[in-house]
């Protein structure tokens, strides 16, 4: 099979947690063996929306980085890179606002979700840069002529947006960059611990690959059970309980008869979430142990940044140079 260019990436806002683990991390494990993959650690779009807070983004980078390294993405097979470390970027984000309206960018379904979900933030008039971040992830997406972008259902229109700019700038100014496609793999998207339909720092629903055995007891305890359970054997419904839910992820083997016995009223929520806590803390244990050997090695993580930086770089530069020569911006070209 003909190797394609991936590109996905996170923005660093928050250590990642099982949601992504499941979500996509697991994901990009299986496609690096496959595709050549980039992965974006989107520290200039997570400015978009903590622009008031740099530290938050700075410290999250490398946080970032050692949950992927320790779930099982590969250094060797994949290229780690910082968005603000790419200044073609941000020159080819300059380059297709041209090509975007105001109104298409409020009228994508992603940016209009995304605004009322951060009016805490924006209050009733949104930031430019924020209402443009469709048009810098195109730019991410092309300056490394990827074509296969994983995402979930709800970015499909950011990748419709990106796929429109190509298609003006080829017809504006030559046939130079190339239509990327989603990639909806199996993107699951993981409820949070309170029956949230998102898991997420801010919700204060989530359990981070790197939590400790007693954090994850602590949380797994407070998760919703059936509220209707008052005695052990009144008969329980697991199809609204978070630890039955959790099961199905974490103790396949033994879920069909955890929701037997809770039917039946013969399982008690207390066992039932001890031993959902066993088997978190053992399927995150490996996660954790490479964590660990990460932590104690700082420079390796940002030496694996930095190399793969500059290969990315490298990738931009070219693409930039095919830009600026269909957009007639190569004016010492023959100096
Ligand atoms: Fe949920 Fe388990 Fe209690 Fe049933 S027994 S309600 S599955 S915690």
């Amino acid at each position: 099979m003909e190797k394609k260019r991936i590109l996905t990436g996170d923005r660093p806002t928050g250590k990642l947690h099982i949601g992504h683990y499941f979500g996509s991390l697991q994901n990009r494990v299986k496609l690096q063996d496959m595709h050549e993959t980039f992965i974006e650690v989107a520290d200039v779009q997570a400015l978009t929306d903590n622009f008031n807070n740099p530290e938050k983004v700075k410290n999250n980078v490398k946080e970032i980085i050692m949950d992927q390294l320790s779930v099982g993405i590969d250094p060797n097979k994949v290229t780690f890179f910082l968005q603000s470390m790419i200044p073609e970027i941000a020159e080819l984000t300059v380059f297709y606002s041209n090509l975007v309206t105001i109104a298409r960018l409020e009228r994508n379904p992603t940016v209009k979700t995304e605004i009322a979900q951060k009016r805490e933030i924006f209050g009733e008039s949104v930031t430019y840069g924020f209402l443009g971040y469709p048009v810098s992830q195109a730019a991410d997406i092309t300056a490394f002529n990827a074509t296969i972008i994983p995402v979930g259902e709800d970015q499909l229109p950011l990748i419709e947006q990106c796929r429109e700019i190509v298609r003006k700038f080829n017809s504006i100014y030559g046939e130079t960059l190339q239509e990327p496609q989603a990639y909806l793999g199996e993107n699951k998207r993981i409820k949070g611990l309170d029956g949230n339909e998102k898991m997420g720092k801010s919700l204060g629903n989530a359990i981070y690959l790197s939590d400790s055995e007693e954090e994850i007891s602590k949380k797994v305890m407070s998760a919703v059970t059936d509220p209707s359970r008052i005695k052990k054997d009144d008969p329980g419904n697991p199809n609204i309980c978070m630890v039955a839910y959790y099961h199905n992820l974490f103790s396949k083997e033994e879920v069909e008869a955890i929701c037997e016995e809770c039917k039946a009223g013969r399982r008690g929520c207390v066992a039932c979430k001890k031993q959902l806590i066993k088997n978190i803390t053992e399927h995150l244990a490996p996660i954790r142990e490479k964590r660990c050997y990460y932590e104690q090695r700082p420079e390796e993580v940002k030496e694996i940044l930095m190399e793969g930086t500059l290969k990315a770089r490298k990738e931009a530069a070219i693409t930039m140079g095919k830009v600026k020569e269909a957009m007639k911006l190569d004016y010492f070209k023959e100096v």
